[in-house]
């Protein structure tokens, strides 16, 4: 069988027509001035109108808002200047259906110039499902940097709790084996002092040796108490961890108590070591607990005595005003080595020059505590081989605070 010219291009139309028809994206052509001329039946689809409604109708009949009202105005300018915007380049655009809904889609638009007039082509893509993929997989993404944050905030968080625990446990075995050879010291020179006085009483049998018995005997009774003193300091640190102690402020006459303080304090005065009292008339009374009080001040005076040699005086001054009272304890003795100075108020902790001095290094911790109850504060400054002068500061009446 033979094609004529023009069967051929029968044939060709109704291909391209096929073509046009059956193409999955929706094809839109439109004349220059921006008025529909075909569509296909996805663009129908896409859209929701009839080809009939579509026909004959402005283009932007099927664009969202803002592109509707602007669209003349781009073919116009398009036809003054040349200069595409859309029209060959393809561009995302939200579309808008028969029924008011609008959806995104990628919209490639191609200019054809017939013999006598130019049309253009539209060929439109739905992207909502791309898009709403595209939006998942951000949603998606969003979500697991969220979760990747979170989880290394947990890990930083974790770090650092593992750290703090690491150093508090670090910290406790410092404090054991500080406690063990503390405690191993203070308890071994007082006990042997007892077993020596006690194998030596036995010996002295005769009835004329009962000076030496007597001597040896308060030698016993002196390492006792030694004991007692570093039995108090672990029973005063356990009963503040236990948070047994609370201040119970009574008014108190400040002259008094710090007499009485230093009484207690005798047993650690050396030979011609003698306290100078310098007390201010004000203020005569303070509102605090007497025994947490006298507590720290025997400690204090106890130390400014052991720390300094025979014959150096203790000076104990008061000051104040009616909202506060300092009390200072001042020695000559041997002062604090700078270096060794900020770590004075941790437990079990003795400066390096206190070898030879008994001492359990808990004194100033309980006393920190303590003055901290009662709502004051404790300072210090000190001169290696000059002295030390230690003032607690206290609030008139800390039963407000
Ligand atoms: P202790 O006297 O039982 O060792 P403290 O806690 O009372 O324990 O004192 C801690 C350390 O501070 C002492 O070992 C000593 O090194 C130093 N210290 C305290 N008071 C004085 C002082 N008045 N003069 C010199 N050093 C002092």
């Amino acid at each position: 069988m033979n094609f004529t010219d023009e069967d051929m291009s029968q044939e060709n139309s109704r291909r391209l027509r096929a073509l046009f028809e059956m193409a999955t994206d929706g094809i839109i052509t439109m004349s220059s001035d921006g008025f529909i001329e075909n569509v296909n039946q996805a663009a129908c689809d896409l859209f929701g109108y009839a080809a009939g409604e579509m026909q004959g109708q402005k283009v932007n009949m099927l664009m969202a808002q803002y592109d509707r009202t602007h669209h003349d105005g781009y073919l116009k300018r398009y036809h003054e200047t040349g200069d595409p915007h859309i029209i060959g380049i393809g561009r995302d655009v939200i579309g808008r259906r028969k029924d008011g809904h609008e959806f995104p889609l990628r919209l490639a638009v191609s200019e054809v110039k017939l013999d006598d007039r130019t049309i253009y082509t539209g060929i439109l893509h739905d992207v909502s499902a791309f898009r709403k993929a595209k939006e998942e997989v951000e949603k998606l993404n969003a979500d697991l940097e969220n979760k990747v944050k979170e989880r290394t905030a947990a890990l930083r968080q974790r770090e650092v709790e593992l750290k703090l625990a690491l150093g508090k446990e670090r910290e406790l075995n410092e404090l054991k084996s500080r406690f063990l050879s503390m405690a191993s010291h203070e308890f071994k020179t007082p006990l042997s002092t007892v077993l020596s006085s006690a194998e030596l009483i036995e010996l002295y049998v005769e009835p004329e040796q009962q000076p030496k018995r007597e001597r040896h005997i308060n030698r016993i009774k002196d390492a006792v108490n030694q004991l007692t003193e570093v039995l108090d300091d672990f029973l005063s640190l356990s009963q503040l961890e236990q948070g047994r102690v609370i201040c119970k402020p009574k008014l108190i006459d400040v002259r008094a108590l710090i007499s009485t303080s230093v009484e207690s304090s005798e047993g650690q005065f050396k030979e011609g070591q003698e306290v100078i009292l310098e007390l201010a008339d004000e203020p005569r009374t303070l509102m605090t607990d007497p025994k947490l009080l006298r507590h720290v001040l025997i400690n204090l005076i106890s130390n400014a005595a052991k720390y300094s040699s025979p014959g150096m005086p203790v000076t104990i001054r008061s000051a104040g005003t009616k909202d506060y009272c300092s009390i200072t304890i001042l020695d000559q003795g041997i002062g604090i080595p700078e270096e060794d100075q900020p770590h004075l108020f941790d437990r079990f902790f003795r400066a390096r020059n206190v070898e030879n001095v008994k001492g359990t290094g808990l004194g100033l911790n309980i006393v920190n505590h303590y003055v901290s109850l009662m709502g004051g504060r404790i300072e210090f400054t000190s001169k290696l081989g000059e002295g030390s002068s230690f003032t607690v500061h206290l609030p008139q009446d800390n039963s407000v605070l």
